[in-house]
């Protein structure tokens, strides 16, 4: 749908090759919007935004935050940050200036332009949380020197410079705080537990229980959560959050994963491994703010939302197969000259890596 040029905007998404921030290009083009992404690649892949390759209404610029960017938008999402534990603890001093540096380069962006700017937040800034279902009064039980303090403390300081900028400069922003979110083009090794729960199902490898399996979380399908930053963006400029986004419907990482094992049909197995420090052992967003400000609420239940998530795995996984069969016959041709050859997907470290560095693209 192409817009009057009038009421087109022109917005910058920074993070737009990643997970959430692909599905918002996505949606904003859809809305006949111009769309600027602005990424590292650091977790994001040119996958996710490959079916754009010949959107003229569409840009993609290679760039780190922690560097300042001068371009002319209207609009900005920042939503640039490694989100998965393990993404953010590989660099979690370059985690902390992501958050930090690049909040401070992307609202002075947006005082230049004077446009408006939303940060996407999360609900780590609640920590490990002594209030249950987590309103967005609540201030949060953060270890500010842990494993996860990169991640939660950039995040949290994030939110005060969002909050700075507005009361010192006027500036217009929108602060969401976002629950854990699943759906296709999730990255495959990012060690979150649907990605991970949903790759072993459907290898029939065991199903990797942190603790007892009895801590929750509340899953929020990914086309209601950027249904919920869209509606933010738009709300009136008196509004400025923060404000939970997420499904309140919470599950037990256990039930999590036999609804995976039922719906996958697998012959996985649990199996039960340390709890890793500081992990929450619940989180349930309070969504009324969301309710009556923005009218928002999500619709997909996690049953639903399993659906095309599972199917987004199983593609990915036949093209690695398909992969992997090309490339072995080229080694049966090559045979003699060496027995595991690095090129050969399957006999790469990079395969199943930890380390998103190797998986850039
Ligand atoms: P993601 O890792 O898929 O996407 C993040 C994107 O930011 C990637 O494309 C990555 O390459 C890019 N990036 C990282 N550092 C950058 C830098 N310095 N400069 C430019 N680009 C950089 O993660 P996601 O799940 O899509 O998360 C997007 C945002 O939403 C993050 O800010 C995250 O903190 C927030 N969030 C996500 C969830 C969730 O459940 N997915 C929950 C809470 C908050
Ligand atoms: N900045 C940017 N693009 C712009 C304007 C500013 O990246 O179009 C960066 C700039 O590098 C600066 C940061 O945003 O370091 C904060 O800008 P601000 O105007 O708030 O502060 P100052 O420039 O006075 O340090
Ligand atoms: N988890 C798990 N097995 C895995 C990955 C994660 O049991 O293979 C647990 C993890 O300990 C946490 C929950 O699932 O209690 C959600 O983890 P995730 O990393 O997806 O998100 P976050 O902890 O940031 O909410």
């Amino acid at each position: 749908m192409a817009r009057l040029y009038e009421s087109r905007k022109r917005v910058l998404v920074t993070g737009g090759a990643g997970f959430l921030g692909s599905h918002l290009t996505d949606k904003l083009l859809s809305q006949g919007h111009e769309v600027l992404c602005a990424d590292n690649l650091f977790t994001g892949s040119k996958r996710n935004i490959d079916h754009l390759h010949n959107e003229p209404r569409f840009e993609f610029i290679r760039h780190d935050i922690t560097l300042p960017l001068f371009v002319e938008v209207d609009e900005i999402y920042n939503l640039a940050c490694p989100a998965s534990p393990i993404h953010y603890q590989h660099d979690p001093v370059q985690t902390t200036k992501t958050s930090v540096h690049g909040a401070i380069n992307m609202l002075g962006l947006a005082k230049r332009l004077k446009c408006r700017i939303l940060q996407a937040s999360t609900s780590e800034v609640y920590g490990d949380p002594t209030v249950h279902p987590q309103t967005e009064n609540y201030w949060g039980n953060v270890n500010p020197i842990g494993l996860r303090s990169c991640y939660d403390e950039g995040k949290r300081c994030a939110e005060t410079l969002f909050f700075d900028y507005h009361r010192q400069h006027g500036l217009d922003v929108k602060v969401a705080r976002i629950f854990n979110t699943y759906g296709p083009r999730m990255h495959q090794a990012d060690g979150r537990v649907v990605s991970n729960f949903v790759m072993q199902a459907l290898r029939d490898k065991p199903i990797t229980l942190y603790g007892t399996g009895k801590q929750t979380r509340s899953f929020c399908y990914v086309d209601d959560l950027i249904e919920g930053l869209v509606r933010l963006m738009e709300s009136p400029s008196g509004f400025i959050g923060p404000v939970n986004l997420g499904n309140p419907d919470e599950f037990s990482i256990k039930e999590l994963a036999l609804e995976i094992l039922r719906q996958t049909n697998s012959r996985s197995e649990l199996q039960f491994l340390p709890l890793p420090a500081d992990d929450p052992k619940q989180r349930r967003p309070d969504i009324a703010l969301a309710k009556s400000v923005l009218n928002w609420q999500p619709v997909v239940p996690l049953a639903d939302g399993l659906l095309p998530t599972i199917a987004h795995f199983t593609s990915l996984i036949r093209n690695i197969s398909a992969q992997t069969f090309a490339a072995s016959k080229i080694a049966i041709e090559a045979s003699t000259k060496s027995e595991s050859p690095e090129w050969i997907p399957e006999n790469r470290a990079s395969d199943d890596t930890h380390d998103p560095r190797k998986q850039a693209d």
